[in-house]
């Protein structure tokens, strides 16, 4: 029987989210997500694929390992259990991989302690990443276990976006770099945005927004990221939910000197509570709609400040591509919110890019193109699988098939 599934693990630091999948129709067998590990209200909610009744657990779940046991006997109670030989491979997402890791990669020791030493520049995910990553290897010692990583389709921008312009001793010394986040969700949209376009990914040169909680815009040229938003960590760039992106630096010392802020109050400030949430006190986009049609000036500032530093990053990666073929929206907001769309390219006209209305506010689920017909840019929007091109990338290292 050859091995055509692929569990993959994506443990952050009090959850753990999974999927397994079937590498020949890339089915989902399972799906599930435990929360709140170490507290006394943990939940396991685990759906089987095929329309299978959801389960839940609730009640302490002590740690990662306890957590990934829990998912195994989840997974064994509709014959899917970790010890099949069904199963080809764990594929696991790793935030940070550095500069060293441009590919998926089999885990073995080395590559763990390398994730180690890159917890300085991930200190809230690397930690998470490798527990789930033990634990699992614990679980299935013999089993292959691939790294994927978020930063890997990165690694191909060229030095002059990489690099910061501060002293070059300094920055290598903490390794300081633009090292650019969501990579696993770039590559896997801009190269289904070329498959709608008809074309192959060496051919196209594509911007990707990818606009969650989380947002990033990536410069793509041929398939190769060329610059992307988020830096050293995902702070850098567009405004999010709760983050802040592009700040003057400056913010930080002043808040340190004269606000009497602590590094960690301000590292607290920037990453929580700011971004939409800091500018009106909510992050999901559909409440800031709602608020905007009953006038709420807040929510309004907001949504503008937003599609403001959107449409910067529009202008600015057109201008590193010099020819674009497609711009694309993806993740919660980009692929749900048509007045972002909308508003993000309203006025770019001049530069090939609109948006046509019906198109933009029609309901549909799977990739679809929203520019008028014979527009010199195609704008489309692209639903994200983060999930999948981890599965695929992994079984494919595997010797399952190909990325
Ligand atoms: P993600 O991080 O990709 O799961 O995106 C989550 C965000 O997507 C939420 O915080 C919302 O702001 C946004 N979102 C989800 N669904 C919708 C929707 N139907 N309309 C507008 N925004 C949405």
């Amino acid at each position: 029987m050859t091995a055509t599934r692929v569990l993959v693990i994506n443990s952050g630091s009090s959850s753990v989210k999974y999927q397994l999948l079937d590498m020949r129709d890339h089915s989902r067998l399972a799906v599930g997500l435990v929360e709140r590990i170490g507290e006394r209200s943990s939940r396991l909610r685990h759906t089987p694929g095929r329309g299978g009744e959801v389960r839940e657990r609730t009640g302490p779940i002590a740690d990662h390992a306890s957590a990934l046991k829990s998912v195994a006997e989840e997974l064994a109670a509709d014959g899917l259990g970790l010890d099949s030989p069904e199963l080809a491979a764990i594929g696991h997402r790793v935030v940070h991989g550095g500069k060293r890791f441009t590919e998926p990669t089999v885990i073995d020791e080395p590559v763990l302690k390398e994730i180690e030493r890159l917890i300085p520049v991930a200190p809230l995910h690397n930690p998470a990443n490798l527990t789930g990553i033990r634990t699992a290897l614990a679980l299935r010692p013999d089993l292959p276990q691939v790294a994927v990583f978020d930063t890997a389709f990165h690694t191909t921008m060229p030095e002059a976006a990489a690099r910061y312009a501060i002293d070059v001793e300094t920055a290598d010394a903490h390794r300081v770099r633009r090292y650019g986040f969501h990579g696993t969700s770039h590559a896997y949209v801009s190269r289904e945005t070329a498959k709608l376009l008809g074309r192959a990914p060496q051919e196209v040169n594509v911007i990707v927004l990818h606009l969650g909680n989380g947002a990033s815009a990536s410069a793509v040229r041929g398939g190769r990221c060329v610059d992307t938003s988020m830096g050293l960590t995902p702070l850098e760039g567009l405004v999010m939910g709760t983050r802040s992106g592009d700040v003057d630096p400056a913010v930080v010392f002043h808040l340190k000197r004269v606000g009497g802020m602590s590094a960690d109050e301000i590292d607290v400030l920037l990453n929580t509570r700011s971004g939409l949430v800091g500018l009106c006190g909510d992050n999901d986009m559909r409440e800031i709609r709602r608020r905007i049609d009953e006038g709420d000036e807040r929510a309004q500032l907001a949504f503008d400040v937003y599609i403001h530093r959107l449409k910067k990053y529009i202008g600015a990666y057109y201008a590193v591509l010099g020819r674009v073929d497609a711009v694309v929206f993806t993740a919660g907001v980009g692929e749900n919110a048509a007045p972002v769309r909308e508003a993000a390219l309203a006025g770019l006209e001049g530069l090939g890019l609109e948006v046509d209305p019906a198109l933009n506010t029609a309901r549909a689920d799977g990739p679809r193109v929203i520019s008028p017909e014979g527009a010199r840019v195609v704008v489309a929007v692209v639903p994200t699988d983060e999930e999948l091109e981890i599965a695929t990338q992994t079984y494919a290292l595997v010797g399952g098939g190909s990325a």
